[in-house]
């Protein structure tokens, strides 16, 4: 589903260049729950954003089924950045948008019908448990629940695939784990590739069929959870 091959990034700033990703190679199945764990600095919002072109790679490729989209010129790429779905650690909700228009926005980038909108936005609610909150700004709600819309406004556009970018980091034990049976819920039901990365151990440990130990820019380790982590 996603292949990385020798990918590498570097930043040049001034007379400064710091290489970001050293070499990566990464092999995520469809319908895997993938997790790539790392201290602070160690490439891994690089290389989640490196994965839907946010940021150009500097050099290696970066496929989703058959289409490396390091090759993929502006038009190509906008059109295959729709079926990446995307969640942050601060949510990046619109905040003088309801919860429903935060979740259509995607869907009027698109030009969807408005019919077709209101389908999809009802069925994302429903799908995350907001159906009651539909318009509530995000100001009055939790921080679970801004992530629920962040997760409902990532999949309302069918995506094949969500990167998580330490979707969890900001909320408390007990919201963490509501947001990662929710995440499991949906790629059980939906069969979606998901791509999550975090600093927290017991974020991959719950969730997650295979790691990723990411360190200085290169991979130190891959494999299942149970190899990578609960050898004896
Ligand atoms: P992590 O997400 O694991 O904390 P990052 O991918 O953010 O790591 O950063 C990896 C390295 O790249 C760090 O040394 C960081 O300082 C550097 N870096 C990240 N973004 C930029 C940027 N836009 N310009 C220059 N250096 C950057
Ligand atoms: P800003 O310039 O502060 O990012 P925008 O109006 O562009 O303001 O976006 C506001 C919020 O909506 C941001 O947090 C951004 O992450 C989110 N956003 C912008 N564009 C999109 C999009 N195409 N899909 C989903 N969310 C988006």
């Amino acid at each position: 589903m996603i292949t990385i091959k020798n990918l590498v990034k570097t930043y040049t700033t001034g007379s400064k260049t710091t290489t970001a990703l050293n070499g990566i190679n990464l092999e995520i199945g469809e319908g895997e729950i993938f997790g790539i764990i790392g201290h602070s600095g160690a490439g891994k919002s690089t290389l989640i954003r490196c994965i839907n072109m946010l940021e150009r790679p500097t050099s290696g490729s970066v496929w989703i089924g058959d289409t490396d989209m390091a090759r993929l010129g502006k038009s190509q790429l906008q059109r295959q950045r729709r079926r990446i779905g995307m969640i942050f650690q601060h949510f990046n909700l619109l905040s003088s948008a309801t919860v429903y228009d935060n979740i259509a926005f995607p869907l009027r980038l698109e030009r969807a019908s408005r019919a077709e909108i209101d389908r999809k936005v009802k069925a994302m609610l429903e799908l995350v448990g907001l159906t009651e909150h539909a318009r509530k700004y995000p100001a009055q709600l939790s921080g679970g629940q801004k992530q629920r819309v962040g997760i409902a406004r990532a999949l309302a556009t069918d995506p094949r695939v969500l990167l998580c970018d330490e979707a969890t980091s900001a909320l408390d034990p007990q919201t963490t784990d509501s947001i990662l049976r929710l995440l499991l819920d949906i790629n059980r039901k939906l069969g979606l590739t998901i791509v999550l990365i975090t600093h927290e151990m017991h974020v991959i440990q719950s969730i997650c069929d295979k790691v990723a130990v990411i360190h200085g820019g290169i991979i130190a380790e891959q494999g299942p959870v149970i190899d990578v982590f609960l050898k004896p």
